[in-house]
């Protein structure tokens, strides 16, 4: 059986935020990531478009240590993590936040991006996800337009000349080798202001991803009036609302000696009875993702009736309503959900089913719920005939214009 991939499925990646710079070209007493336009800080308004995308699996800041207040006011309004401390320059910075995403395997994606370019969007970032998955290393990048030329007379082809921003993506193996490489020879950067530059001397291409102008990167006061213009002309920020979910499900015991609950097998002294796997936890999820877009629930989608559900995997049902949220580019906020059962004991099984159900649907552990009550052996399932699960979930979703 195979599900149909979205063509909008979202490619997983990390973020890495450079926002360690003094901003000295600027002017003003605030480094510029933290002057404001309409009403909020660039960074807070480049941190809330990276954090609308649902690809992102973490992100992290790279801060100066001297703005620490500056962006704790930030981070507080967000929910984030302890930033990086960077260095004396934008390489070692970065090179600093890599190794705080050591953890990160050779293949997964992280994106680099400027905190002084506010107006990337979420489709944008997005892209070079998918282009660094598919190439390796990627940039957004606009063609060069004006004429160009050297102060000695001479003038440069214009043609197949890139602009490059950020943010840039790239295989978190193949750009931590190209930091390691230029941080051994300390002055092999000089010439490369990017990460771009350190992978394309390794000899690795770079794939160019077509951005926009607007994409600016705010240097001067002269780019700050710009920003300033292009926020209040512009279009309004497009709306969005929260839905919530609820499901609901609840399969008997049976004979055998596992259970499979939120994708984790767990050694037991009977089974549940069900078509597919009978995992009631993943249905409940499943069912609740299902009700915020109307879209009927399990037995929709996948009737008892057709044979090839039969002993599915419970994560394909799962998979499927995440796909259709994504179509409609809703982001899953958050996962509670609660067994309500006699047998097996939940508890020694929580936190591995809180981190698969977050893997699953590309959340973080703390925005997963697993809990777990009885029905102090009342009823069916305080009989231990069978066993329960529920499940709300929230999700954010574009106010479609009318
Ligand atoms: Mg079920």
């Amino acid at each position: 059986m195979e599900i149909s991939a979205s063509s909008k499925e979202p490619t997983p990646f990390y973020a890495l935020i450079a926002a360690a710079g003094s901003g000295s070209r600027l002017g003003g007493d605030l480094p510029k990531q933290y002057q404001k336009i309409a009403g909020k800080p660039i960074l807070q308004h480049t941190l809330e478009m990276f954090l609308s995308c649902p690809g992102l699996q973490a992100i992290a800041v790279i801060i100066d240590p001297a703005h620490r207040d500056h962006y704790e006011s930030i981070a507080e309004q967000l929910e984030l993590f302890e930033p990086v401390t960077g260095g004396k320059d934008r390489r070692i910075s970065v090179f600093s936040g890599l190794r705080y995403f050591s953890n990160l395997m050779d293949d997964d994606i992280i994106l680099i991006h400027d905190a002084a370019r506010p107006f990337i969007t979420y489709e944008e970032i997005q892209e070079v996800a998918h282009q660094a998955a598919t190439h390796g290393a990627a940039t957004l990048a606009t063609p060069v337009t004006d004429t160009q030329k050297y102060d000695n007379g001479d003038y440069v082809k214009r043609e197949n000349l890139w602009a490059i921003q950020t943010p840039q993506g790239f295989r978190y193996g193949l750009v931590v080798d190209a930091h390691e490489k230029a941080h051994e020879k300390a002055d092999s950067n000089a010439i490369y202001t990017d990460d771009t530059g350190l992978v394309a001397a390794l000899g690795h291409k770079i794939e160019m991803v077509p951005g926009k102008r607007a994409n600016i990167k705010i240097t001067t006061q002269e780019d700050m009036e710009i920003a300033k213009k292009m926020l209040s002309s512009g279009p309004a920020p497009h709306p969005f609302e929260t839905r919530t979910g609820f499901g609901y499900d609840v399969h008997a015991f049976t004979e055998g000696h596992t259970v499979h609950l939120c994708g984790v097998e767990i050694p037991h002294l009977r089974t549940l009875k069900g078509h597919s796997d009978a995992d009631a936890g993943l249905h409940a999820i499943t069912d609740a993702l299902f009700g915020t877009i109307g879209a009927g629930d399990i037995g929709t989608h996948f009737p008892p009736s057709d044979p090839q559900w039969k002993d599915c995997d419970s994560t394909v049902f799962l998979k499927k309503a995440l796909n259709m949220i994504s179509a409609r580019k809703g982001k899953l906020v958050n996962i509670d959900l609660t067994f309500i059962c006699e047998e097996p004991k939940i508890s020694p099984h929580a936190a591995a089913m809180q981190q698969r159900v977050a893997n699953l649907c590309g959340l973080s552990a703390d925005r997963v719920g697993i809990k777990a009550t009885t029905s102090e052996r009342m009823g069916f399932l305080g009989r231990s005939e069978g066993l329960a699960a529920q499940a709300v979930v929230s999700v954010k979703f574009p106010v479609e214009e009318s």
